[in-house]
């Protein structure tokens, strides 16, 4: 028997639908490469979402078509958020530091018809543009500093009259390509009603808990998985969104001329920002949450920022395959009387799955997956499956590497998950290091290693060796005050944690750690160079070790 309730398509035109006319007054604030704070209210970014809609439209976009996005977090990249998969098409926000040769293989797989470009990036994408001119019509620009560009025109020009007509919930409408930390970048294809029910599990009080009264700040890039939806998320709560541009000179100034309550980026930002956060303490007294994710949180730094700063760390984990959010670790009722030190523990691990995302810890067997334990130490693989999880890659045939039989999706990542439900990522499978047939975390090693406070970054990673297979190797990156006994002191802290044969044969010192495009220390990278090129190692600006045994 079927229920007598409407078939309502989840759509994101109903998210800017209920947005502008609830909350018309909102505002959006965009730091501009000047400097300066480019201010409008949601009223305004609707009329200019439909005047878009018809641009686009006058430029021959049709439903299904893929459109690019070359740009940083502004407020034309916010309307090409909603302007393009509201009317049908399917946006595709491009990461602007992957290399031209990796973005000539994205924008051809994914035959984008249009690219709009961000005028910060105009320079650096002429290297892409010569590659795909010949099967992408380019259309040039947003507001630069002090011009008014074609985008501005073209808005001027057009309508501001246009309704939505997008029925079918499962029509695509975003297509993000993984950082490819390790292997090629692959395509995720999202549908509205995915990235809907993901906007609605994101505002659960319990996951990202924004309200009507939040500033939200994502300093996550527009490209990295739909900066983790908080573009959706923020508007369907009615928060006030600021958008950092290119490169904000300041984070920390950011959030205090604006009153930021939420901030979103990766560890390494907030690692970053840390000290200037620190020293504004007084200025930034609105922020009380920062989402971190697309690596782990030293538990350092997260005590840090909540004893020190008083703000709340949400520490979640997630993939561009998850749109991308997985779980999120938080303290419950009956952790808050617990000693400080487990608090930080706790909330080092990735946390309890969101609800509406269904997690198992699986091992491979000849015939099939074997389900383990939910006893904090049996390690598996991580699988997933969510009205928000991808079911294959874009034009690429499902292979059994990436989605089992019985519809999981299968992570990568090695974890455990404790009878409370909060899985703590070991590792991800391609960065396992085995010795001797052994597996050694890397997360774990450099989670110790940061608790130093001469440590500010740290990486380990398995070097090929004859006869164990692999053996660690840690880079790091010290403070001023380190001293020639550093290894030694380092040595010390990992033998009172980790059996003997984890303790990496060599420490690196180094001046910083290699990035990937979307700030993640990049152990590929790092690989390459101990392994491969070892003059270009001690040539490097970023990679000189130096002398500290
Ligand atoms: P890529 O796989 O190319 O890096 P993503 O940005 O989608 O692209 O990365 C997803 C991966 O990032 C996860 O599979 C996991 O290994 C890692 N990750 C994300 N969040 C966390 C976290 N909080 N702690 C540890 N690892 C994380």
């Amino acid at each position: 028997m079927y229920g007598l309730m409407m078939d309502y398509p989840l759509t994101l035109a109903q998210i800017l639908e209920h947005a502008c006319r609830i909350h018309a007054d909102k505002q959006v604030t965009t730091l501009l490469p000047n400097g300066t704070l480019h201010r409008y209210d949601y009223a305004t970014l609707y009329e200019r979402v439909k005047r878009l809609a018809n641009v686009l439209t006058e430029l021959g976009v049709q439903r299904g078509d893929r459109i690019a996005t070359y740009a940083s977090n502004t407020y034309q990249h916010l309307e090409l958020y909603y302007a393009i998969p509201c009317l049908g098409a399917v946006l595709h926000p491009l990461n602007v530091r992957l290399s031209p040769t990796q973005l000539t293989q994205i924008v051809r797989e994914a035959e984008d018809k249009l690219v709009f470009v961000d005028s910060a990036y105009i320079a650096q994408f002429q290297a892409l543009r010569d590659k795909i001119d010949s099967i992408s019509t380019v259309y040039f620009g947003l507001k630069s500093e002090d011009t008014d560009t074609c985008y501005e025109q073209l808005l001027s020009d057009a309508r501001s009259a246009y309704t939505w007509d997008i029925r079918d919930e499962n029509s695509a409408m975003g297509l993000c390509y993984t950082s490819g930390t390790y292997g090629e970048p692959r395509g995720v294809l999202y549908t509205h009603r995915s990235m809907f029910l993901h906007t609605l599990a994101a505002n659960q009080a319990d996951v990202f808990g924004l309200t009507e009264a939040d500033v939200v700040l994502p300093i996550v890039p527009m490209f990295h998985a739909m900066a983790w939806g908080l573009p959706y998320a923020s508007m369907f709560a009615g928060a006030d969104i600021v958008l950092p541009g290119a490169k904000p000179t300041s984070i920390a100034d950011l959030i205090a001329d604006t009153g930021v309550t939420v901030a979103a980026g990766v560890p390494t930002v907030w690692a970053a920002a840390y000290p200037e956060l620190r020293k504004r303490r007084a200025n930034i007294a609105r922020l009380r949450r920062v989402i971190v994710g697309g690596e782990a949180m030293p538990p350092a730094l997260i005590e840090a920022y909540e004893t020190e700063l008083g703000v709340e760390i949400c520490h979640a984990w997630g993939m561009t395959e998850m749109s991308p959010t997985g779980t999120l670790s938080k303290l419950r009722a009956g952790h808050q009387n617990l000693p400080d030190t487990e608090k930080w523990r706790i909330k080092a691990k990735q946390g309890q799955p969101i609800p509406g995302v269904e997690l198992r810890l699986a091992a491979e067997t000849t015939d099939g997956f074997k389900e383990l334990p939910w006893d904090g130490e049996a390690i598996g693989e991580l699988q997933a499956r969510s009205p928000w999880t991808a079911n294959r890659y874009y034009k690429i045939e499902p292979t059994p590497e990436h989605f089992t039989n019985d519809g999981w999706f299968r992570t990568g990542d090695m974890a455990t998950i404790d009878a409370e439900g909060y899985v703590q990522i070991v590792d991800r499978a391609k960065a396992l290091i085995r010795s001797g047939g052994e597996a050694i975390s890397s997360i774990a090693l450099e989670t110790t290693l940061l608790k130093h406070p001469y440590i500010q970054e740290a990486a380990v990673v398995g070097i090929p060796d004859e006869k164990w297979g692999e053996r660690p190797v840690a880079v790091v990156v010290c403070t001023e005050e380190a001293d020639e006994n550093i290894s030694a002191t380092l040595e010390k802290q990992l033998i009172s944690e980790f059996p003997k044969f984890w303790i990496p044969d060599k420490f690196i010192f180094v001046d910083e750690i290699p990035k990937t495009s979307v700030g993640k220390s990049d152990k590929r990278a790092i690989l390459m160079q101990l392994t491969g090129v070892q003059t270009a190692l001690e040539k490097s600006r970023i990679f000189s070790p130096t002398e500290k045994k």
